[in-house]
């Protein structure tokens, strides 16, 4: 089993190519810095080249035309093939990002095996409305939108490119990816597995680089593309709107979060403090719909606050490769001043840091981008550290009375991503649910999906949903058709 991959070119076609200009960039190991890959450093003209590829496989190409179930059983193919190669892919995962390898083999390599494989059957499965009224017989038909540009993060690489990738193909389109320039390995060895199972040349395309004028500026841009489906920061989804404005091309944006967790008084506190511990630690602390902001019913405050620091002090932080690590590296050094450019802002803003707050740099630290569970107390939800996406281990605590106030604090916020709510009260539950400015809100549980449900956001946390029909409903274009029916069949025998 080989678990490198030492050099990356795009996918443009049928060929493998190095960058139109020759450069590249390093992709180095967020542990200790090793230089894991050079990567073809994509410019405008890669982009251009692969929308191309693209559009030639949806226009000349047999895969719009395959029925569903012919393309579902090439897509079956694709999750196998990915499941045969887990080890490897959750191995590289974990190199080129820093997420704890138990997270890779048990969670995310299985998710994109599982993205294939959902909405394969849900495309083969899926009926069409069909309405006969007298003379008249409408329908519905769902033909392919076209050529879809796929732009995605490095905290979840393979996951969240293939939660695009899937349904795109599943519903008879064909992709450009660019991945983020921080993970570009798995993407590069998916493309390979994919092609070995069977999917025809042309209809997945992957360039690597970075956004704005290079490999991603016509992505983004150019007119021969008919979707756009975006996952990153809402600052970086701002510019894809804008860009895509000009031709009119449709956006799907899944961006940025600051969801609440809320704990209750009646809360199961030995479901509800592990759950938050994941829910904010989980991922490095760089997860999208992470309980960031975590609102505590002030009679148990200090109590759920005692239990939930003494579980973060004990978590692992280290090597990913090591399956006792909870914890491993944030993704680059950039970041993790940014982190704790946060930390250190809370304090100025009156916060108290309860645990952590400075990088780690021990035997087993120095040489990666480590940073440990921090819990801030002290700050309202005014503080810049309360309302901005930090995209770390930091967890900001806020208290509250009752019910009416922990809704008012948790929808006082631009984001509107997620929501978690641990209480034994359902009516509550319900309430809160119906009430919650967030695409998704759990209750009692954290980061179980459903792929047949709506995923998206509220405010700047997203424009658009997707999952089951909603991904239809981005990936086609809906097409209306009536018939006239003759009255009577005489005339035309
Ligand atoms: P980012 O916005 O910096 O980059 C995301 C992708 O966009 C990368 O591939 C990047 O190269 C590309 N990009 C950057 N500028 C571009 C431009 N002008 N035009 C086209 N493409 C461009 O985000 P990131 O730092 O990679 O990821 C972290 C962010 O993603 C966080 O804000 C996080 O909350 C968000 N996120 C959201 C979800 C969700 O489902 N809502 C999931 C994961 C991550």
């Amino acid at each position: 089993m080989s678990t490198t991959v030492s050099e990356v070119k795009h996918l443009i076609g049928t060929e493998w190519v190095a960058s139109s200009d020759g450069d590249t960039f390093e992709s180095r190991d967020p542990h200790d810095g090793s230089l894991l890959a050079t990567v073809a450093r994509g410019t405008a003209d890669d982009g251009r080249a692969a929308i191309a590829a693209a559009r030639t496989a949806f226009d000349d190409g047999p895969w719009p035309q395959m029925s569903p179930k012919e393309r579902a059983a090439i897509l079956h193919a694709v999750a196998d093939n990915v499941d045969e190669h887990r080890d490897e892919l959750a191995q590289l995962e974990t190199r080129d990002g820093g997420k704890t390898i138990t997270q890779s083999l048990h969670a995310e390599i299985p998710r994109v095996a599982h993205n294939f494989r959902f909405f394969a059957d849900y495309v083969a499965m899926a009926g069409n409305e069909a309405y006969p009224d007298g003379d008249l017989f409408s329908y519905t038909l769902y033909p392919p939108a076209g050529v879809v540009s796929a732009i995605s993060p490095w905290n979840a690489p393979l996951m969240l490119a293939t939660w695009k990738i899937a349904p795109a193909l599943a519903f008879g389109n064909t992709v450009v990816l660019k991945p983020a320039p921080q993970t570009p390995l798995t993407a590069h060895r998916f493309a390979e597995l994919a092609l070995e199972a069977g999917l025809p040349p042309g209809v997945l395309n992957v360039v690597q680089g970075f956004g704005g004028d290079a490999v991603a500026g016509p992505l983004t841009s150019d007119s021969r593309v008919d979707r756009i489906t975006f996952t990153g920061s809402s600052a970086t989804g701002v510019k894809i709107l804008q860009a895509a404005a000009a031709n009119h091309t449709p956006v799907s944006a899944e961006m940025g979060g600051k969801s609440a967790n809320i704990i209750f008084a009646d809360a199961d506190l030995d479901v509800a403090v592990p759950k938050a511990i994941r829910a904010i630690f989980g991922g490095n602390g760089q997860v999208c719909l992470s309980g960031t902001r975590l609102l505590v019913q002030n009679s148990i405050r200090e109590e759920f606050l005692e239990r939930f620091t003494e579980e973060a002090r004990n978590l692992k932080v280290g090597d990913p490769k090591d399956p006792a690590s909870f914890m491993g590296p944030l993704i680059e050094e950039q970041h993790l001043e940014k982190v704790h450019g946060y930390v250190e802002l809370a304090q100025e803003e009156g916060g108290k840091i309860i645990t952590g707050g400075e990088r780690l740099t021990g035997a087993e630290h120095k040489d990666g981008f480590y940073y440990p569970p921090t819990i801030i107390t002290g700050l309202t939800n005014e503080a810049r550290a309360a309302r901005e996406e930090i995209f770390g281990p930091v967890e900001t605590v806020l208290g509250f009375d009752t019910e009416e106030e922990a809704l008012r604090i948790t929808n006082d916020s631009p984001y509107g991503l997620a929501g978690m709510l641990f209480t034994q009260n359902l009516d509550r539950a319900h309430r809160m649910a119906a009430r919650w400015k967030a695409g998704t809100v759990w209750i009692n549980t954290f980061f179980e999906r459903d792929l047949r449900l709506p995923f998206g956001g509220e405010g700047i946390s997203g424009l658009g949903r997707e999952g089951g029909q909603y991904s239809r409903e981005f990936f086609t274009e809906p097409r209306a058709v009536t018939i006239r029916l003759q009255r009577s069949g005489a005339d035309h025998d």
